[in-house]
């Protein structure tokens, strides 16, 4: 400008401008910083309007050459100040564009005054060419401007977004267990955060950039056979889906754990997939109880089978799938004989170890044929499915049971040996509910129990009708004895050697108004379940007792005594009273149990029996060889007398090895152990003589007397009785009855 201005205008006035001109830039750039600090993201309206102020000062001053001194100037002196002023307008139009006001009111004075300037010396079309730059200019510094601020308003929207990426990342980082995770295309862990790192038991630099799965799979991610939920993950990962509360079992150093995933793909602008983020957390622990609870719920915590609700529901879905395919399923129910005699006399430690070693075997007894369980107590139970299920099969798996059970079991130096039930119920032919199923596989196995145990038998419909039998006695029987409908009849033991009648048992009878005589083999097991044996019972004792004193002495009399009866409270008592009444003494009344009394509470039945004896009445152990034959009572009680039952008497005259020789053995023992021995049911004279040689001391059988009245029992043996026959108690146990 002074090069241009020098020539033709005065030096003073040229000094003057460039003075000016050095002053007010000055000016503008001291109140630019002043309102604006060096560094300060942001300017308010105030500082704009100053700045605004400043740049038209500026404009003012650059466009006073080409106003002021214009009557010194030529056309081409002026053409050269107004393109200085146009590179000025142009370049303060990009230069201020970030303050679009300062930039616009700049260009307006320069331009107005170049446009001035030509129209005023006649320049008509320099002044048109001086106007349309002037507008270009301002449109392009808008432009500028605009962009500008486009560009800064998305930066701070970016800025926005990146500060709640940061924040969750905090919440996230300082949350108690959860986790912040990513992934990229490749699904190899990027950014592993710390907390993540310590997630994963590593360090951060030995996570980042491992594939994911490979960092929680464990030993697996070499044989590729993955968790199913670890399986899952990988495959959402792989389809790039997003997914939540996603369970997942990890392996982490050999230990499993159970994370909760959830992430999304993280997808650019463009579209193009970038990887996954998303959070974690480890929920083992809650799992973990969550598990038991659900285990605890399924499974029977001493043998860790499946307890009674999952058995049930397995049996519900074998039911389902063989009405499905037209098929059958089964129910097996397994009750072990004598499991209560070891548990009560070694105790329940011992008993414990015994159903956990025996349910190991039962579940490699069933194998995969079925899924076995226990219904708690000593009752097991298997449920057969799949095809090809039929009678032959469950008796097959019944019979590996039963045999598979009733092998040694060697526990804390014991030998034990316990048997086993089962009862069976095909469906759908024997039941098409759950409920009627083991019902009737109940009903089966109560069968088995009642003839002696180690036994299958098959639900067949008569059971049904025999349960409701017995519930029909059950009815009958709580009005029998206020109805009199009980009696008693009395079956002689003989004396082996010298043929004299000794004792006489005596045996219950009853005709029910419904029902007719009822054999005790039948009404006797019902009062015991429904534990109408101890009244029906104290009755037989008083009768029995009141009888037997009116027989000479010193005739015995037996009486049969159920385990139940036993375990009541006061049983002891009840015979004290039942002596005193009838002023029998107590060396002529004679208990006989069975050793079933020891099956419940073996300690209490011993102690009342004790106390028994201690009375001075006698205890004879009935039905020898038919139970568990444990010998080990023997010494725990002093029997009278060992009644041995019947079936080894036939066998013994038939000369069965096996029975000779238990015959035998119990004899000696007997006899070793200062205790009488009864040959039971002797119908026959080869019986007698065998039971004779074989040393037995005493018997009863049809042979020398059926149950008789108690007349003709008075009878066989009263003739020598001096004292006038006593009133019976008004029950009328002398309703004469025949065996
Ligand atoms: P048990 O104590 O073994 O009684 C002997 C059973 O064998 C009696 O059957 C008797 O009639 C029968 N018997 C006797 N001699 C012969 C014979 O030569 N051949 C055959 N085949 N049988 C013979 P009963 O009277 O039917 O009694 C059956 C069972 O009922 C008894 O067996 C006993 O366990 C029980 N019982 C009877 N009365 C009572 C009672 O008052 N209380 C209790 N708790 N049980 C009783
Ligand atoms: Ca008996
Ligand atoms: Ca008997």
């Amino acid at each position: 400008m002074v090069r241009v201005l020098s020539p033709s205008v005065a030096i003073p006035f040229v000094a003057g401008w460039v003075a000016l001109l050095v002053m007010t830039m000055a000016g503008s750039a001291l109140v630019d910083r002043h309102v604006s600090p060096f560094g300060q993201a942001r300017a308010g309206l105030r500082a704009i309007h100053l700045h605004a102020l400043g740049a038209a000062l500026l404009a003012v001053v650059w466009a006073l050459p080409i106003i002021a001194f214009a009557p010194w100037l030529g056309p081409v002196e002026r053409g050269v100040l107004w393109s200085i002023m146009a590179m000025l307008m142009a370049g303060m139009g990009f230069a201020f564009g970030v303050v679009p006001l300062g930039a616009q009111v700049f260009i307006a004075i320069l331009g107005v005054a170049g446009t001035v300037a030509f129209q005023a010396q006649g320049a008509v079309t320099a002044a048109v060419v001086s106007a349309c730059f002037q507008v270009f200019v301002a449109v392009g510094a808008a432009e500028t401007g605009r962009t500008f601020l486009d560009g800064k308003l998305a930066e701070a929207g970016l800025a926005d977004r990146g500060e709640v990426v940061s924040l969750l990342l905090r919440e996230f980082e300082e949350g108690e267990a959860d986790w912040l995770w990513q992934v990229d295309v490749n699904r190899r862990v990027r950014e592993v955060s710390p907390r993540f790192a310590f997630a994963l038991g590593l360090d951060q630099d030995d996570a980042e950039g491992k594939p994911l799965i490979q960092l929680l799979a464990g030993e697996s991610w070499e044989t590729g056979f993955f968790h199913s939920s670890l399986h899952d993950l990988a495959e959402r990962i792989k389809r790039r889906e997003s997914f939540s509360n996603l369970l997942v079992r990890v392996t982490l150093q050999g230990q499993h754990r159970w994370w909760e995933l959830s992430a999304s793909p993280r997808i650019a602008d463009n579209g193009t997939f970038f990887g996954f983020r998303g959070v974690g957390s480890d929920v083992t622990e809650r799992r973990e109880s969550e598990e038991e609870i659900a285990y605890l719920a399924r499974f029977d915590t001493l043998t860790g089978l499946p307890n009674r609700l999952q058995l049930t529901e397995a049996l519900g879905a074998a039911m389902r799938r063989a009405d499905q395919s037209r098929s059958r399923c089964g129910f097996l129910m397994i009750d072990l004989d004598r499991f209560k005699t070891v548990n009560d006399t070694l105790g329940h430690v011992v008993g414990d170890q015994l159903l956990e070693r025996l349910a190991e075997r039962l579940r490699a007894l069933v194998g995969d044929a079925g899924l076995c369980g226990r219904l708690g107590g000593d009752e097991f139970a298997v449920v057969l499915g799949g095809p090809g299920i039929d009678g032959d099969k469950v008796h097959a798996v019944a019979q590996r049971i039963i045999s598979g059970l009733s092998q040694a079991y060697l526990i804390d130096h014991y030998t034990l040996y316990i048997g086993a039930s089962v009862g069976s119920a095909i469906g759908p032919r024997d039941g098409v509910t759950v409920e009627t199923l083991m019902r009737n596989a109940d009903l089966a196995l109560y069968r088995a129990k009642g003839e002696g145990g180690a036994a299958h038998v098959v639900y067949e419909p008569s059971l049904q009708t025999d349960a409701e039998q017995r519930r029909q006695l059950e009815l009958a029987m709580r009005n029998a004895l206020e109805r009199s409908e009980f009696s008693l009849v009395y079956q002689p033991v003989i004396d082996a050697k010298s043929g004299a009648v000794l004792s006489f048992e005596a045996l219950a009878r009853w005709t029910s108004a419904e029902h007719g005589p009822v054999s005790p083999a039948k009404f006797i097991p019902v009062a015991e379940s429904a534990r109408l044996i101890v009244p029906i019972g104290e009755w037989v004792l008083r009768s029995a007792c009141l009888e037997a004193a009116r027989w000479p002495t010193p005739i015995k009399v037996a009486v049969n005594i159920s385990g139940e009866q036993l375990l009541e409270s006061g049983f002891a008592e009840t015979v004290v009273s039942a002596l005193a009444n009838s002023g029998l003494p107590p060396h002529r009344l004679e208990i006989e149990v069975t050793e079933s009394v020891f099956s419940r509470d073996s300690a209490a039945a011993l102690v009342t029996l004790n106390r028994i004896i201690a009375l001075g009445c006698a205890v004879a152990l009935d039905d020898f060889g038919t139970g568990a034959s444990s010998i080990g009572y023997f010494r725990k009680l002093r029997f009278s007398t060992i009644k041995i039952d019947r079936s080894f008497v036939q066998g013994a005259a038939r000369l069965a090895p096996e029975s000779l020789a238990i015959v035998r053995a119990v004899v000696a023992m007997a006899d070793s152990m200062e205790m009488s021995t009864t040959a039971e049911g002797v119908e026959t004279e080869s019986e007698l003589a065998m039971i004779r040689k074989l040393g037995c001391r005493k018997f009863q059988g049809y042979l020398s007397g059926r149950p008789m009245s108690a007349d003709q029992a008075y009878e066989l043996v009263g003739k020598t009785a001096k004292s006038a026959r006593p009133v019976q108690d008004g029950s009328g146990g002398a309703r004469g009855a025949v065996g």
